[in-house]
């Protein structure tokens, strides 16, 4: 055993400023002893029935209800969102994990297929150990999405989870154990970022999704590729939301605002670009800026708070940086953009506009409470400057006109899901992913389930 402790491996409450706990980095032999017996788990988990699996997965669902308090008071501590997110993340965890218990058994059942042979049919089958690479800003949901699908289809799992939150990951080991699914099914590792590619190469490691920034995607992707492995990726995104001339401007302004700040802004599907058309500019700017001005920050733990601290001083600090270059080549500042005084992370609801190509605000994704308001005077104008990005997760369109904002969501905007007068939220029963740099592959919903089976074909002569 390695007896250093390396200073990444830190959880530090964003809030308060004091380190919560210096955790010991699995050595590599470590790592792959877990990894060995999760693999041995494999052999028995994949013939038990859906049955015993959802047994395991309702008593998962049932224990993160009853420990909803003190598992988000975890994550507030660790990650510094504001107490009722918290709550209603772990409750969104016990969603999943209830959905996954009832439906696995149908979305994985064979389907026959007519063919000239006497029977033809799709099995989808386990494939083994799944590694999972997951961020810190969701911390329980991130991997929950991930777990709940991959062990009801009868996979093991191994978490890799983003080095500040390695108490969420333990916590999460603990509770899976605690709802008596078999030892070793789901384990938890603790390493950092520079030992994934040795365990995406472990011959046992069948495949492996990442949920975090474009750049982990790449190195993460290209370490899977080497080993001739499967990989779905949830990356960044900088979700446009069209507001159309016939658009309810209350309604979208209240929306934009809300879906922009949750999470104090780290949220990959939080709207970020706002492209409003040319008559309602005004009116929609002047209801935007006054909702982002009654958000306060404050304490994590208050329920007065609207938003709390970014989850880590470096964090807030580049995201500054992507603000002040942009104020610097001629982005005007409507509100915020400032470093509030004191040693809390955090940061003020800032509202952009005149933002051009070439600025930071208008290419990169905006990880904290920063909007860009675009004035645009055509629909074409509005389509192009939305997709003008690298990025494709999610957009949204506000109009009274159905018909076209279906036809907007459908062929104009690139992304992997458009809400029409709405905001994107996450929903265990649809697909969730991106396009173009936002990744590729899908999480949640019969999709999600899909992706780390054997889609195996049966044929009898
Ligand atoms: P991150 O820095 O990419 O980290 C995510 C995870 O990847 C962490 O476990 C991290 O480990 C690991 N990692 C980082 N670099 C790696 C590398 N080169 N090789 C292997 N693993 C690596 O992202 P984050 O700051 O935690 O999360 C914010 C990002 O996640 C944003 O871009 C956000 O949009 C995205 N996100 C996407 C979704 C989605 O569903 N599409 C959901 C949530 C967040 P360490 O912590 O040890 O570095």
């Amino acid at each position: 055993m390695r007896e250093e402790i390396i200073d990444n491996m830190q959880s530090i409450n964003p809030y308060t400023g004091q380190v919560i706990c210096d955790y010991r980095e699995y050595s590599s032999s470590e790592v792959e002893e877990i990894i060995a017996k999760v693999d041995f788990a494999f052999q028995s988990w994949k013939q038990t029935g859906f049955e015993q699996r959802a047994f395991c997965m309702k008593n998962l669902q049932a224990r993160l209800l009853e420990k909803k308090e003190e598992l988000a008071d975890i994550i507030v501590s660790e990650m510094g969102k504001v107490k009722r997110e918290a709550i209603s993340e772990v409750e969104k965890c016990a969603s999943v994990c209830g959905f996954y218990a009832e439906n696995a058994e149908s979305f994985l059942k064979n389907e026959p297929i007519k063919t000239e042979s006497s029977e033809a049919y799709i099995s989808y089958q386990p494939i083994g150990t799944i590694l999972a690479v997951m961020p810190w800003n969701f911390p329980f949901w991130q991997v929950f999405r991930f777990l709940a699908p991959a062990l009801m289809a009868g996979n093991t799992g191994v978490l890799k989870h983003a080095s500040n939150v390695s108490g969420c990951a333990l916590a999460i080991g603990q509770l899976v154990r605690d709802a008596g699914f078999p030892k070793n099914v789901f384990r938890t590792l603790l390493i950092g970022s520079k030992a994934v590619a040795a365990v995406i190469s472990n011959p046992l490691i069948k495949a492996v999704t990442l949920t975090g920034s474009t750049p982990a995607g790449r190195s993460v992707a290209s370490a899977a590729g080497a080993a001739l492995k499967k990989s779905v990726l949830e990356l960044g995104g900088s979700d446009p939301y069209l507001i159309l001339e016939d658009a309810d401007i209350e309604l979208a302004a209240r929306l934009c605002v809300t879906s922009r700040l949750i999470n104090a802004g780290q949220s990959c599907i939080g709207a970020k670009r706002f492209i409003i058309a040319e008559p309602v500019y005004d009116r929609f700017k002047t209801e935007f800026v006054r909702l982002m001005s009654e958000a306060k920050f404050g304490d994590p733990l208050d329920p007065r708070t609207s938003i709390g601290p970014l989850a880590r001083v470096d964090l807030r600090d580049e995201l500054h940086q992507q603000v002040e270059k942009s104020r610097q080549m001629g982005a005007s500042v409507l509100l915020g953009g400032f470093i509030p005084e004191g040693k809390v992370p955090f940061y003020p609801p800032t509202v952009l506009e005149n933002v051009i190509p070439g600025m930071p605000a208008y290419h990169e994704e905006l990880f904290g409470p920063v909007a860009v308001l675009f004035r645009v005077n055509s629909e074409e104008e509005a389509i192009q400057i939305a997709n003008d990005t690298v990025f494709g997760l999610g957009a949204g369109v506000f109009t009274s006109d159905l018909e076209k904002g279906k036809l907007l969501a459908e062929k104009g905007l690139g992304a992997g899901c458009v809400f029409v007068n709405d905001f994107m939220k996450s929903d265990p029963r649809l697909p969730f992913g991106g396009i173009k740099e936002s990744g590729y592959g899908r999480e949640l919903s019969t999709i999600g389930i899909r992706e780390f089976v054997n889609v195996k074909t049966v044929v009898v002569r």
